[in-house]
């Protein structure tokens, strides 16, 4: 309303051309009202995407290659990715391996300008545990899936993800120095709030210094690490069926550790989990990876604040009585 009605003043002034243009066109442009943003960014799976999006603010467009309900564990890429690969300018990634797919599709792409920012650069690493009782043929398909020697799941520590968004904030301001104010501006804000949960969650978590949790993949090894808790896991990738020798591996956990709960995920593949936390008495709570969101969560950066804030207080409730 208040669009049309400045429009229409301007026109007053301007004449009926103007009116025939100007008024035309905000519906068009409603989503870049303030200004056509210069760079085209593509990121892999949520929280690079939020993590950039929070960094870019107005400066960039930022679009994630991998849609929100897919895992990127198994993600395939489709030929419509080659496109927007080949139109971007910037490509944000999570590196050590997360995105296996990824080299493929980029050669494929052929855009020799393409910038990558791999947010794990200078980020200290955890070796993947695959040194479990599984046999020879689970080792050939974990593989298969495409699991590093390096456990890639480090945006799970809110003091690495502040690492994560300064690698990001450093390449496009290299990529784009005309923004480099706000880059800088929004990478601080954005670091800042990390800082303060990470302040919040190490309080919370405190009195249970020491203890075991089990969660459903190998993905806490970086949250356990930073607040002197240890975590284990069914399987190592969520796709995986967990064979007998887990399940029996995580009942002689839960009965060493006295757990209260096993922390299932938002996810699909879950189903023995609910079984074994039946079987073995004990209750389901729900920690959640940030592998995969709804379309809603995926565009707002505070969804990252949300979501640990939550698993947090699940992990106290897993831990009390
Ligand atoms: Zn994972």
């Amino acid at each position: 309303m208040s669009v049309l009605l400045s429009c229409l003043r301007r026109a007053g002034l301007l004449g009926l051309a103007f009116l025939l243009v100007a008024c035309g066109a905000p519906q068009q442009t409603a989503d870049s009202e303030s200004g056509e943003p210069g760079l085209k960014v593509v990121t892999t799976f949520l929280p690079i995407t939020l993590f950039t999006r929070a960094v870019a603010g107005d400066c960039a467009e930022v679009n994630a290659l991998i849609p929100p309900s897919s895992s990127p564990h198994d993600f395939q890429a489709k030929p419509g990715d080659l496109a927007s690969l080949r139109e971007a300018q910037v490509l944000v990634k999570n590196g050590l391996e997360m995105e296996s797919f990824l080299d493929k599709l980029v050669a494929s792409a052929e855009n020799p300008d393409l910038v990558v920012i791999d947010s794990s650069q200078g980020v200290t690493t955890i070796a993947s545990q695959e040194e479990h009782d599984h046999n020879e043929a689970d080792h050939a398909e974990e593989h298969g899936h495409g699991h590093g020697e390096v456990n890639p799941h480090i945006w799970l520590d809110p003091l690495r993800a502040v690492q994560q968004v300064e690698t990001i904030r450093d390449g496009l301001v290299k990529a784009d120095p005309s923004c480099a104010e706000g880059y800088r501006r929004n990478a601080e804000a954005y670091t800042e709030e990390l800082k303060g949960l990470n302040t919040e969650i190490a309080s919370q978590l405190k009195p249970f210094e020491g203890k075991t949790f089990v969660a459903f993949h190998d993905f806490a090894p970086y949250f356990a690490e930073r607040y002197g808790l240890k975590a284990e896991y069914l399987v190592d990738v969520p796709e995986m069926n967990p064979s007998p020798a887990d399940l029996q591996r995580v009942s002689e956990i839960v009965e060493q550790t006295q757990l209260r709960a096993l922390l299932s995920e938002p996810q699909e593949g879950d189903r023995s989990f609910n079984a074994l936390a039946k079987d073995l008495g004990v209750r389901i709570s729900v920690f959640d990876p940030m592998e995969t969101s709804s379309e809603q969560a995926a565009l707002d950066p505070g969804t990252y604040f949300n979501v640990m804030r939550g698993n947090a207080t699940n992990l106290r409730q897993a831990f009390s009585q």
